[in-house]
């Protein structure tokens, strides 16, 4: 069923608890942490409870949890006092997702080049 846990989905065994990670802020449906391999000084992954591939898939299927999201990114620039700072969604493996669970990046803690590689 949209948006059940996938068993080969890693950022559900995170949400699940089943894989650890650092994690910096919680919410009913939303479960911020550190990335494993970061690009900046902040480098956060804003994630859905809820399993859908990508996140437009997730404003489709469920408009007030990528809502959430997108507030939570904000709360996690603010925590980290990133005045400016970048939200990124890679969607497809040709936009460099690796992992099609829908997650932010949230970048910041040095300048930001754009347009991005
Ligand atoms: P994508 O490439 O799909 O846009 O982003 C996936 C992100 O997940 C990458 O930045 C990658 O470093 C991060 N990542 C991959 N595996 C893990 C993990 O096991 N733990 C954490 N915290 N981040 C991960």
């Amino acid at each position: 069923m949209a948006g059940e846990p996938q068993s080969d989905c890693l950022f559900c065994k995170i949400v699940a608890g089943d894989v650890p990670a650092t994690v910096v802020r919680e919410t009913e449906t939303t479960v911020a942490f550190r990335d494993i391999n970061p690009q900046a000084p902040t480098h956060v992954l804003v994630i859905p409870k809820v399993h859908y591939p990508d996140a437009a898939s997730l404003a489709a299927a469920e408009p007030k949890v990528a809502a959430d999201v997108l507030r939570e990114a904000g709360e996690v620039a603010l925590e980290e006092k990133s005045e400016s700072y970048r939200i990124v969604f890679n969607t497809g493996s040709g936009a460099g997702q690796t992992v099609f669970h829908a997650h932010a990046h949230v970048l910041g803690g040095r300048g930001l080049q754009w347009p991005p590689g």
